[in-house]
């Protein structure tokens, strides 16, 4: 992509409502665009970075033989009347034609168990894993600090359905383990812990995914030992580590990234979800549900990944793999040859952010590539054409070092 063509620009002046570092960087960067209060615009650059953790998700999800589907975000209340959830503060009401009345969903276990429903009627067909990635809709009290907390937000939801509790405790732990793949693979791996939190009726826990980071909205109880921690809504009832017993724990901040919870027979009790066992006896269903949020994650690795200069982004969520800056273009053969690099990226499949702009000092190109923060940065100029080729450096590194024009790909590609 060329910067003088892309939609979406780099901006100095800080958005004078930015309650948070994701906020302001993200907005600064021409990622994102606020639209109203917890609700945002996703620009070219901004969507990449949203499609590239969706990808990593989806990949762990098909591994784990979740399929993905796609449910719509409005639906009649009817479901929701049947749980009785109907009341919660943060559903989204609407009128359709006729009076009907219609909600936006926050989550949908009111939409699949009635779906899965006219599907799995025998053992034979069970388990089941179903997700979908889809916005939510949730009349957040207050939305806040950019992309963490929003009143229409990015979710994937896995739901499973089982023949029974056993089934259902193999399955999740086979999820734990694909979440952890998740943050890993999305740079969050170290400082993402597993982290006790209420079951509700129904079983003694949910397991939240927790990044430990200083602007975090939660406060959890961390047991340095074994990396797990139990969240401040149960720490009265849970006041060791669940792991080891340890009751030295340490609070700290986290923003939660996911959210995994045994259902049980909480909803297929409400919409009478049986199926007929091997003796044809009929059974109530088991549920799961496990929820990751691509867009708040996406805010959270800007909060614990940048520096004074701008936003560093892992490179496996990143834009662009390459920032490729083009210094005294006004030069035909300098600029001949940066063109010559920029389709050899190209043609190698190496995605790259061509900064091809001719009115623009080297001062701001640079300071762009900053605040953009994709990994790699190739300066390619008169002074670098002199010192033998082009300039590599990282955005997490200091130091830059001259490659030949020859040699310059194979530095990339590994
Ligand atoms: P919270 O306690 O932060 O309000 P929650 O426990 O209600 O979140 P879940 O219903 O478990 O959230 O949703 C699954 C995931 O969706 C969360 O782990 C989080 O990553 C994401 N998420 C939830 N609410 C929001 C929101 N308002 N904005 C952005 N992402 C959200
Ligand atoms: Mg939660």
């Amino acid at each position: 992509m060329r910067y003088s063509q892309l939609f979406g620009k780099t901006s100095k002046t800080v958005p004078s409502d930015a309650d948070s570092v994701n906020a302001k960087l993200l907005t600064q960067a021409g990622f994102v665009q606020k639209e109203i209060s917890g609700v945002y615009n996703y620009l070219p650059l901004g969507l990449r970075v949203l499609t590239n953790i969706q990808n990593i998700v989806r990949e762990e999800m098909n591994k784990i033989d979740g399929q993905e589907i796609l449910m719509p975000a409005m639906t009649s209340e009817e479901g929701w009347v049947t749980t009785g959830r109907n009341t919660m503060d943060v559903l989204f009401h609407l009128k359709g034609q006729g009076d009907s009345n219609l909600v936006l969903n926050p989550t949908h276990e009111e939409v699949v168990t009635p779906l899965a429903q006219k599907y799995l009627f025998s053992y034979r067909d069970l388990p089941v894993a179903i997700y979908q990635i889809q916005n939510k809709f949730r009349n957040e009290v207050r939305a806040k600090s950019g992309l963490l907390r929003g009143r229409e937000f990015n979710m994937k939801d896995l739901y499973s359905f089982h023949t029974d509790e056993t089934d259902l405790n193999r399955y999740y732990e086979i999820v734990k383990k694909a979440y952890f793949e998740i943050y890993k693979r999305i740079g969050l791996g170290d400082i993402t812990v597993l982290t006790f939190a209420s079951g509700g009726a129904f079983s003694q826990f949910s397991h939240e995914f927790q990044t430990l980071n200083d602007n975090g909205e939660d406060t959890i109880y961390l047991c340095p030992k074994c990396k797990v921690a139990v969240n401040k809504e149960i720490i009265d009832s849970q006041k060791t580590c669940p792991e080891c017993g340890n009751d030295k724990l340490e609070a700290v901040k986290a923003t939660e990234v996911g959210n995994i919870f045994k259902l049980r027979t909480k909803f297929s009790e409400a919409f009478k979800f049986v199926y007929s066992d091997a003796q044809g006896k009929e059974k109530i269903v088991e549920m799961g549900c496990y929820g990751f949020g691509p867009s708040r994650t996406m805010g959270t690795i800007v909060e614990v990944c940048h520096d004074n200069k701008g936003i560093i982004w892992p490179s496996s969520i990143a834009p662009y793999q390459v920032h490729l800056i083009g210094l005294d273009l006004f030069d035909d053969k300098i600029k001949s040859q940066a063109e010559k690099l920029y389709q050899d990226l190209l043609n190698k499949n190496i995605e790259a952010l061509f900064d091809d702009r001719l009115d623009i000092t080297a001062g701001t190109k640079f300071a762009d590539a900053d605040l953009i923060g994709n990994p790699i940065r190739l300066v390619i100029s008169k002074r670098s054409l002199e010192k033998g080729g082009v300039e590599l450096k990282n955005r997490n590194e200091e130091s830059s070092e001259i490659f030949s024009l020859d040699e310059i790909i194979s530095k990339i590609v590994h």
